[in-house]
């Protein structure tokens, strides 16, 4: 390009050095002849041809200094170009640098994968499953050895057939037994079941009776990965194991059957045994003699207790045990049991208390023979294995209006040796005792919480233990019983105007316990755990003074002089473990009366109502069963905002209960079992999402779901889901609007209870 350029301008530039030698060639030639002719034409010609030689230098001098002007250009032109050049050349070159190793880097990969499907390939291979591989057609793009040695050499396996030749294949070869299935059943069941999109695992059998089980997976592209795993030795084995199961199970229900004939054939003469021995010592006897009648007795009853146990464990184990259910007073039936087991616990000092929830009937259906026999063996147990302190049962539960049932949770708790951790695990077991040095004292044969468990269990209920060793261990057993006839009215107050009731007891537990079932049956309490603490409290208001007899204070004569010189009128109930034993006493003689502890209900209110009647106390008029109020719990930390809560329904006659946080509220639940809760969702201490997961759980066991409103800062729409997701029902945006507040109440409120409004009254 460049000469080329340079060419041109050369010859264009050359124009006025042409026109100049034209210029004085024609001077030369005609000059000759001019001057010839005329000097002064001659001077005149001359100058003219002067001047257009000037007028040409500077024509030849200005093309010069254009033409230099030009070359420079050129010049500045041709260095730019060259430096473009070289420039684009290092590109050229770096590019081909990096595609140079792009080369090599794709060749490393390109062995890599090689040698990585290599290596698959042969562990695939190697694999005693058998391994294939179909594409989304179900055409096989590949099999290990394993998958393909079934078909034994069969020329059509191979990659590229079809999942259903190969099916064919199995059946015509007769590789598969089809079973009831019949090969074309057969058939018809894989292909379906491949077509599924995650097909189930199969397990088919070979003709040698190897059993397969195959696991399909489908890729993301279609494609099926099968894995058929030999599993023939595992189904011998659990065939093996079932069988001896059965043969197990059968040889125990033998055996069970024997031992529980043994045991009954065992009883009959053992009871004769006993009661001769019983009708023996009552003849004349020497002391001697008495001795061993005694001994024979004393063995004989603690046999029958062995065999009776294992009477029942086999009866149970045999299946033979079955429950006769009917009505019977559950609150009796434990008072029977802790009247047993009275003389033992009294020998040892300990307290044995009975808390009977007030709420719930005491009239149920159920065996009582069993339920008796479960408390006697975790009553006995407790006063067994506890040394001092006390054995408390408790009675809870949760009575259903609509299916006339009651979730009964009886617990039993003593503050005895208590129960290793790691035996704990194992004390539900048959024969099995907590070994030791400590306990080897107690006898027993280890089948009584076996027994327990399995008779709870026949009764579709729940039983466990909770044990800390030296501290005490706790018993529990839930049953669902059926309430007999009309339920009490529980909700009666029967102590109520009966005047105070003094109560002293030094035995914190029973002092607690009792002071809290006399307020629940309406009396007012003071509960005195000293002498002069009680007499002081006397007055004209006090309508009774029960006193613990079989604590030191309750039973010390002077205690009871020292009331009758304050007061010689007011009534003493003496309550005793054994009230027969008080007779003769001169302490009996000062009181008015004696109740057995643990009280059963009817006698203490009875006892109760008779002598504060003398005192001149009249039960106010029972309450008319009036339906109660609606109970709201409203949980909320901010005072403000409880009290805009108060105002806005302060129209209507419901029982408003604040909690201030989640753990309060949580509390509370439990304690006054509202109808409705409104939970604030941020709370300090446990939050209101927190808060209902535990309302949730503890409404989990007893099978009931109060409404839960999540009241929320503001609309968090985003919220909403994880607040339904923790158990809340609803959801009311904060500021809290009356009647959006109004209409949750009213969707709670059903017609048992007391009306929302109060009847307009005329003024
Ligand atoms: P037994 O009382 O006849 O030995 P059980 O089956 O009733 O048999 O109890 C098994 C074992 O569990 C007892 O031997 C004792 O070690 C332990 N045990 C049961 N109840 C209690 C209890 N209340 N306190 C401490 N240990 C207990």
């Amino acid at each position: 390009m460049l000469p080329r350029e340079n060419a041109l301008g050369k010859s264009h530039k050359a124009a006025p050095f042409k026109q100049m030698f034209t210029l004085m060639a024609d001077f030369a030639r005609d000059s000759g002849d001019a001057m010839q002719e005329n000097p002064r034409l001659l001077a005149s010609k001359l100058t003219q041809e002067r001047r257009s030689w000037l007028a040409a230098e500077r024509l030849l001098e200005l093309k010069q200094a254009e033409l230099f002007a030009a070359n420079k250009k050129l010049g500045q032109h041709a260095q730019q170009l060259s430096a473009e050049i070289s420039e684009t050349r290092a590109e050229v070159e770096t590019i081909r640098g990096e595609n140079q190793r792009v080369k090599s880097h794709l060749s490393a990969a390109n062995r890599k994968v090689a040698l990585t499907e290599r290596r698959l390939w042969q562990s695939i291979e190697s694999i005693t499953d058998g391994f294939a591989l179909f594409d989304g057609d179900m055409n096989l793009i590949m099999a290990n050895r394993a998958y393909l040695s079934v078909f034994d050499g069969l020329e059509e396996i191979r990659p590229g057939v079809n999942y259903v030749t190969i099916l064919q294949a199995m059946t015509d070869e007769g590789i598969v037994n089809p079973g009831s299935f019949g090969p074309s059943g057969w058939r018809r069941m894989m292909t379906e079941r491949i077509q599924e999109p995650r097909p189930e695992p199969v397990v088919i059998q070979l003709w040698d009776r190897a059993y397969i089980r195959f696991m399909d997976q489908r890729g993301p592209d279609g494609d099926l990965v099968s894995l058929g795993i030999n599993i023939t030795a595992t189904v011998k084995y659990e065939q093996q194991l079932k069988e001896a199961r059965t043969v197990a199970e059968s040889a125990n229900r033998a055996k069970s059957a024997f031992l529980a004939n043994m045991s009954h054939e065992i009883r009959t003469p053992m009871n004769g045994v006993v009661g001769m021995a019983d009708v023996l010592a009552d003849t004349g006897l020497s002391d001697e003699q008495r001795l061993y009648v005694d001994t024979i007795r004393n063995s004989g009853e603690a046999l029958l207790v062995i065999i009776n146990d294992v009477l029942d464990y086999s009866k149970i184990e045999a299946k033979k045990l079955e429950l006769y259910p009917e009505e019977f007073d559950l609150e009796r039936a434990i008072q029977e049991v802790l009247l047993l087991l009275q003389p033992s616990a009294k020998a040892k000092g300990l307290s044995l208390v009975l808390d009977y929830d007030l709420f719930i009937p005491t009239q149920l259906i159920g065996d009582p023979g069993r339920i008796r026999q479960v408390l006697t063996n975790l009553i006995g147990n407790a006063v067994k294995f506890t040394t001092e302190g006390h054995v408390l049962v408790r009675v809870t539960g949760v009575p259903s209006e609509t299916t006339h049932r009651v979730k009964l949770h009886i617990s039993i708790e003593d503050t005895g040796i208590g129960i290793p951790e790691d035996k704990i695990g194992h004390i539900f077991g048959e024969f099995n005792q907590v070994e030791n040095e400590r306990n080897r004292q107690f006898d027993g044969t280890g089948l009584g919480l076996a027994i327990s468990k399995q008779l709870v269990e026949i009764m579709d209920g729940e039983i466990w233990v909770t044990s800390e060793e030296g501290v005490g261990s706790n018993f529990g057993f839930k049953v669902d019983l059926g309430m007999a006839g009309e339920t009490e009215d529980r909700l009666e107050k029967p102590l109520q105007g009966l005047g105070q009731i003094v109560l002293l007891s030094e035995v914190e537990v029973k002092r607690v316990l009792l002071a809290d079932q006399l307020e629940k049956l309406g009396a007012a309490v003071i509960a005195c755990d000293t002498g002069e603490a009680a007499i002081q409290q006397l007055s004209p208001k006090t309508g009774l003074l029960l006193v613990d007899h079989d604590s030191a204070v309750g039973a010390d004569l002077a205690f009871g002089e020292a009331v009758r010189a304050q007061d010689a009128e007011v009534p003493i109930l003496l309550m005793s473990t054994n009230p027969g034993s008080l007779k003769g006493l001169p302490i009996r003689e000062l009181a008015q009366g004696t109740l057995q502890f643990p009280p059963p209900r009817k006698d203490m209110i009875g006892q109760i109502t008779a002598l504060s009647r003398h005192q001149g106390f009249e039960p106010s008029a029972p309450e008319p069963l009036l339906p109660r109020v609606m109970r709201i719990l409203a949980a909320e930390d901010n005072k403000t905002n409880q009290l805009v809560f108060r105002k806005m329904i302060k129209d209507l006659e419901v029982e408003v209960t604040f909690a201030n946080n989640g753990e309060e509220a949580v509390a509370l639940y439990q304690e006054i079992s509202p109808d409705l809760i409104f939970m604030d969702i941020s709370m300090p201490r446990m939050d209101g999402k927190e808060a209902t997961r535990h309302i949730r759980a503890l409404e989990e066991e007893l099978q009931v779901h109060v409404p839960i409103v999540a009241l929320t800062a503001h609309a968090m729409t985003g919220d909403n889901s994880e607040i339904l997701e923790a158990g809340l029902d609803h959801y009311l945006p904060k500021p809290l609007r009356k009647p959006d507040i109004i209409t949750r109440i009213e969707a709670v409120h059903h017609s048992k209870l007391a009306p929302l409004r109060r009847p307009q009254s005329a003024d």
